[in-house]
Order: structure tokens, then sequence, then C-alpha cells
């Protein structure tokens, strides 16, 4: 299909138009060259930020701690990243006291003059700011200053990654002597050099590894700005095949909250068994519910198939009750437990409480009555309504065979009329069933049932850049606690928090040893709190001040 319209995203990126969107206020299907994608602003500014849930090989805390800290602005940094994010860069300090990944991030952010080592070197490691971050630049630095050929090139970079000194000797005698033949660097350097390179060289990536994990990571970071709801969508679909989805799926829903992409419970509906997406929202599937497989979602099609050609309506136009009578008897009550308590029934406009209550109401009948009810029951009926009709003899128009039937459907009756407990949907109990059977609250946060007056700022406003004093009405999801190490008196514990509200998270939250001891007994996980504090400046997190019950 040839057509001229194109679509352009605020960041600039535009691509040819090759089909609607599939749902309104969805992105048009694009022509987009995963090959070829290109080098976008917004992109490296999430980078930046360290958004990199789901960036390949970014997405450990450590990996978003260090896109932070490095602040990528071409694939060339990101490739350089991903070398450098190995513990020997990591660990392996230089004569300043830096680590090769801090080095390289300080030289980038202009925080630390570009010094090359020895000229001979600076167009050799000049796409590194100097600092040693491929194996390529070993071997170019063994080729150009000691005249090593390929044989003892490739000599030279097994040697510096391995352990084996016998053999590293040996290599910086050829080193050092065929530097001193070639006559580029003195002697002395080429000692320095040597040790340079035996020390940052021993956990060296090459170049071409570590460009293809930093574009595959480009590609990912440019999903994820550009079409969020498709890559959680993904992300979230994944989630389930791994080896963790409760950890995982928490995280994803976590950070889809910061993209703005709203990630619903099934609904019975789609009888669909997986996470899916119109590409507005994010819906998990029938089968992504604890306890349920996707045989039950099989078997729940099919009766729904026979209910629609019985019935003559498709199921989206059902009411609860047909449902019960058309599709439920063929799945198990765990089953229509679980999706009550996720709210795969709220089209019905019940509550979750009051639905599953009606489908134990209903799953009491013997299969005699729940067809007395389908063959009598009236339009728009409510179940309770039925139920008391259903309780009569069958001479008195009614549908059960006995008097004791006749009192236990008007037992069953009586309840839903009046249930002896509340059926409210409370953010708690919604919390709490979304996070059993899903992984993730999605719905609602436990800290929409407190009293929040005094709160002036949501964990997304703090993360947008919130300034000043700052209370949040939170929840406690985890709880770190940890030593001081320097300070006056060391040793003393003190916290690190993840404290989360219905707009998302917020981690390395900062007890301090004063804080904590006061306030330890109400930084409790799941208990919700109002914590009062203000930004660390120099690390952006949130330094609490003050704790108080909600
Ligand atoms: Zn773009």
């Amino acid at each position: 299909m040839s057509t001229s319209e194109t679509y352009t995203f605020d960041c600039g990126c535009s691509f040819p138009v090759i089909g609607p969107p599939p749902s309104p206020g969805a992105l048009p299907l694009l022509d987009v060259d995963e090959n070829h994608l290109p080098a976008c602003k917004a992109v490296f500014e999430l980078l930046s930020r360290g958004d990199t849930k789901g960036v390949f090989q970014l997405e450990s805390s450590l990996g978003r701690q260090w896109s932070k800290r490095l602040k990528p602005e071409s694939e060339e940094h990101l490739c350089a990243l991903g070398a450098l994010l190995r513990p020997g860069s990591l660990l392996t300090k230089d004569e300043g006291g830096k680590s090769m990944t801090e080095r390289y991030c300080m030289r980038k952010n202009g925080e630390d003059s570009v010094v090359a080592y020895h000229p001979a070197v600076e167009p050799i490691l000049s796409a590194t700011y100097q600092v040693i971050a491929y194996q390529e630049q070993l071997m170019r630095i063994g080729r150009e200053l000691a005249g090593f050929d390929k044989v003892a090139v490739d000599k030279l970079r097994k040697a510096v990654g391995k352990k084996d000194q016998q053999e590293l000797a040996k290599v910086e005698k050829l080193f050092i002597d065929g530097c001193k033949q070639k006559g580029v660097v003195s002697d002395e350097v080429a000692a320095t050099l040597w040790g340079y390179m035996k020390k940052s060289g021993r956990y060296l990536f090459n170049k071409s590894h570590a460009m293809s994990y930093g574009l595959t990571g480009y590609d990912t970071a440019y999903c994820k700005a550009h079409n969020p709801v498709a890559f959680y969508a993904n992300w979230l679909l994944y989630a389930q095949l791994g080896a963790d989805p409760r950890q995982e799926v928490a995280e994803l829903v976590d950070d889809a909250k910061r993209f703005d992409v709203p990630v619903e419970p099934p609904d019975v509906r789609d009888l669909e068994p997986t996470v899916s997406t119109n590409g507005v929202v994010v819906r998990f599937g029938l089968a992504d519910v604890k306890g349920v497989g996707p045989t039950m979602v099989d078997k729940l099609r099919a009766a729904a198939l026979a209910g629609e050609a019985a019935l003559g309506r498709r199921l989206p136009d059902w009411s609860f009750e047909d449902f019960l009578l058309n599709a439920a008897p063929a799945v198990t009550s765990p089953a229509m437990h679980a999706w009550c308590a996720v709210g795969a029934f709220r089209w019905t406009g019940k509550t979750r409480t009051r639905a599953r209550n009606e489908y134990d109401a209903f799953s009491e009948l013997t299969k005699l009555e729940a067809k007395w009810l389908t063959a009598n029951r009236q339009p728009g009926e409510g179940l309770a309504a039925a139920l008391s009709r259903l309780a009569r003899p069958k001479k008195e128009g009614g549908g059960v065979a006995n008097i004791k039937r006749v009192q236990a459907v008007r037992g069953l009756a009586s309840l839903l009329e009046n249930p002896p407990s509340s059926e409210a949907d409370t953010p708690n109990l919604v919390a709490d069933q979304e996070e059993k059977y899903l992984g993730a609250a999605l719905t609602c946060s436990r800290v929409d049932s407190c009293d929040i007056s005094m709160v002036n700022c949501s964990c997304k406003e703090f993360l947008a850049g919130r300034v000043g004093y700052t209370a949040l009405g939170v929840e406690v999801k985890e709880v770190r606690v940890v030593k001081t190490k320097a300070g006056k008196n060391p040793g003393q514990p003190m916290a690190f928090l993840t404290l989360a509200d219905g707009s998302c998270s917020l981690t390395d939250v900062t007890a301090f040893p004063d804080a904590w001891k006061k306030f330890k007994h109400l930084l409790v996980e799941q208990n919700t709190v109002m914590v009062e504090g203000s930004r660390d400046q120099k690390r952006g997190t949130l330094i609490v001040e003050h704790v108080y019950q909600l």
C-alpha cells in the first residue's frame, strides 16, 4: 500500500503511515525499518533519566545508575557503557582513584579533562575519551607501538584477558622489546603503558560485541520512547514466561505507570488468554491470573460460543446472569473466584465481592434448578429476584424439587439480598487481590483508603523534580536495612526504602540512622504512611525526616 501520509512524533521522528490505528487514540500502523532507526534525542533523554526498565543490558539497578551517570548522547556512548559495565571496569581504580567506568563518565560529561596518556595512543583512544574500553584498542596499541603482527596481537589480547602469569610475562617482554625496536615510545612509557594495559585489559569486551549490545539497547529504548504501549504489552507478555513473573510484572506495571500507560486486569469478554493491547491500554489475559491455565480459557471460549448461539447475543452484550447460566458451568470454581477477584466482570457494574457472592449462590443450585432459571428468568431480572421465584415448589410455579430445596434456595436469595458483610471494593481489598492473582496492584493503591489531605506530592511528581518540602502518602513496599560505613559513629543501622502510591514507586528513599531509629516501627512493608522529607541534592533521592501513620 503506498501512501504519502507520514506520522511525526513530538521528538521529530517521522515514518510513513501504512495503516489506520487499531483503535481511536492509538498510533497508526507505521512503516519502520528496525535496522535503521533514526538517532533520536528523546531516546537518549530516556536513557539519561535512568528509565531503563526493559532496555537491553541496562535494566539492572547498576545499568540504570550508570546510564543516568553517563547520560549517553550517541550510539558510541551506549556501546562504551555496555563495555564498561563489567566488574573489572567498575572496580579497577586508576592512579586518580577512579574506576575506568567513572573516569569515562567524568570525561564524557566534561568533569575531567581528556588527557591522552601519550601522543602515540591518542588517536587509538580518541573515541573513548582516552580510556581503554575495547579489546580492539588494546590490539591496535600492540600493533602500532610494538609492531605486533596478527599472531602476536591475538596473543596479547588473550594474555591480558586471562590470569596466566607466565603467559602475561612472556607477552610483556614481547611488548617492551617491540616498543624498543619500533621506537615510537620510550622504554619508560612502554613500561607504564603496559601496566595500564594489563590492569584495564583484563576484563575488556571486544567492540563488535559491545556495539551489537549497545545497538540492541538503543532499539529497545527507541521502542519504549516512541510506542510505550506496545513496549509494555510485549514485556508483560514475555514476563509470564520468565523465571520470576511476579517480580517482573510488579516492576513493569510500576514502570508503565511512570509512562502513563494504563495496564488493566483481564476482562472475560475478551476471551484472551494472554496479555493484549488495542494500542491504547494493555490488558492482562485470563490465563495470566494465578491458578488459571490456558485450557480453562479454552473451555470458557467453547461455552461462550455455544451460549452466543443459544441466546442469539454476542458475549459483549451478555448480562452477568447470562454468563452464570451459559458459560460459568464450563469452568472451575477457583477460576471463577480468581476472575471475580481481579475484576474480570467489572463490565457488569457489580463489585468483585458481589460477583463472587452471586456466583457462589448460583453454583449451589442443582442442574435442574439452573435449567429452570434459564427457561424462566425474566429479562433484566437480577439473580436474587430470580432465586426467590425459583424457591417455590413446581406446582406453585417454582422450580425446586422439595421443601428442603425451597428453604435452601430461599436462604441463597436472602444472602444476596442482605449480604452479611460488605461487598464494597475497598482499595485495600482490590490491591490485595490484584497483587495476589496478577502480581501487582493495577486499579488502585492501598493509599487510596487513607486520608491524604496533608499530602502535597505524589511519587510521580517527586520523580518529575518537585522541589521544596515534600509530604507523600505512600505504602511501604520494601525495606532494606544496612549499617553505616562512614560518619562519626559507623555501624549504625539505617534503611533504604521503596515507597509507592497510585502514581508509581520511589526507590532508594533514605532513612538515615536518626530517622530510622525514630520511625522504624512505622516503616514496615505494606504499612501506609505519610513521609515528610526533602530531596538529596546530590543523588536526587528522598531523605526521610518524619513519618506518620496514615
Ligand atoms: Zn524520536
